[in-house]
């Protein structure tokens, strides 16, 4: 899906503008313990070798009670636990795919001492049979680890991300980031970028998914855009991403109604086609190509104001978001909208079509100011919320050293396709 924006990622550990910050260093060392950690016997409150332990997933037809009965424990037993623990541990609602654990005793017999369920990558039930049965739930300890990424663009191979070992939310939580700055179907080769973000990891070892990006860079075209996600209004919870002069990222139009399709034809009131002569045929849309089915989504909020089909524009919807603005969306597959409907930005409202004139499958987008059709690439749009004024003296001390953080991480090596030769991206 994201096969127009070719990214080369690669991994920055221990990298610090200051020989004197111990930071990054300390940083280094965290990842290399995660990852050297030494097998430890402890686990889930059990000393582990004290028992056999027995590692499976519920498979079909697998039951509670018969998992306990091939592993020796009388029956009575079983059905005591289910009855008197059921609030804590439903016997019924063990799923298939789950992973459990089973603590035997050494002996020759065997036996189930402990059941230990899954119910999530966090949340355990630990059914405690030894003597008087007893069942609990617990949680694995989770801990996070702030990580530094940087890249360049040079490929449109999206599976190099996933090669370099670093998890596809990333690319997906970055690109959200920049959504409304940046066109991401026009993205140049050396455009680059810089993550801070921390990964998630439970009893230290297991990687558990990356959280939202804290603080992020992205040169493109040679221009610098920092973010930084930051409260705008603390009683709300809501957290935005503001550049380095506290301007919010995020505009009250999306850059694109398609996720990362292809600018086809940009706005030319003086285009010329050889089909009609040469004669000048004005385009006051700018079209995404996209396969036949993409989602069309609203660039902003707004009220749709026609959806129907007519002539050239084949299948259409148009949306009033203000006085001032009005988009248009053409040649539909279909549309999933109606007139009169309020629509929020990001909505789906239609799948990309050839209907009407078209000579291939892509949405042709028209952006009316003031009742004009504009080009919308050369629009300054408009900042969703700007950052309150009293909240800016903190949010720049606030700043001030993840920025510094940030200018610090270096750009990877990087291999390019064609060449075999290492060439360094720095400067
Ligand atoms: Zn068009």
């Amino acid at each position: 899906m994201h096969r127009y924006w070719g990214i080369i990622l690669a991994l920055t550990i221990a990298v610090s503008c200051k020989d004197d910050n111990g930071q990054a260093k300390e940083f280094a060392q965290q990842v290399q313990q995660v990852k050297e950690l030494p097998k430890v016997n402890e686990q889930y409150g059990f000393n582990l070798d004290e028992f056999t332990v027995h590692l499976d997933t519920v498979r079909n037809g697998d039951s509670f009670g018969e998992l306990m009965q091939k592993n020796r424990v009388a029956y009575p037993k079983v059905a005591a636990i289910s009855e008197r623990y059921r609030d804590t541990f439903d016997v019924r609602k063990i799923r298939v795919g789950k992973p459990y654990v089973i603590l035997k005793s050494k002996d020759t017999v065997g036996q189930a001492q402990v059941f230990i369920y899954h119910n999530d990558p966090i949340n355990y039930t630990v059914v405690d049979m030894r003597d008087s049965a007893h069942a609990y739930r617990s949680k694995r300890k989770v801990k996070y680890i702030q990580r530094e990424v940087s890249g360049v663009i040079e490929t449109s191979l999206s599976e190099a991300i996933l090669d370099q070992g670093i998890d596809y939310n990333v690319t997906h939580n970055l690109a959200n980031v920049y959504a409304w700055t940046i066109d991401f179907s026009r993205l140049q080769k050396k455009d680059k970028f810089k993550v801070i973000y921390k990964e998630k990891y439970i009893n230290d070892t297991i990687y558990a998914g990356a959280e939202p990006v804290e603080a992020a860079y992205f040169e493109h075209n040679g221009k610098p855009i920092y973010a930084f996600a930051y409260e705008n209004d603390s009683l709300k919870n809501i957290v935005d991403y503001f550049d380095q002069d506290a301007n919010n990222l995020r505009r009250t139009f999306l850059r694109m109604p398609v996720e990362f399709g292809r600018l086809s034809s940009r706005y030319n009131l003086n285009r010329r086609i050889k089909y009609y002569g040469y004669k000048v045929r004005p385009h006051k849309g700018t079209d995404y190509a996209a396969p036949i089915g993409t989602p069309i989504m609203a660039t902003a909020d707004g009220t749709v104001i026609e959806s129907t089909r007519r002539g050239g524009n084949g299948k259409y919807v148009k949306i009033r978001h203000n006085g001032t603005y009005a988009t248009q969306y053409l040649h539909m597959k279909a549309q999933k909208v109606k007139k009169g409907q309020f629509v929020r930005q990001g909505d789906v409202i239609g799948w990309v079509g050839m209907t009407g004139n078209t000579g291939g499958p892509h949405v042709c987008y028209r952006f009316w100011k003031h009742g004009k059709q504009v080009d919308p690439l050369k629009e300054e749009l408009p900042q969703a919320e700007p950052l309150n004024e009293s909240l800016k003296p903190d949010y720049f001390t606030y700043i001030t050293p993840i920025k510094e953080q940030l200018d610090c991480i270096i750009y990877p090596k990087v291999l390019l396709e064609d060449e075999d030769d290492l060439i360094t991206l720095n400067q």
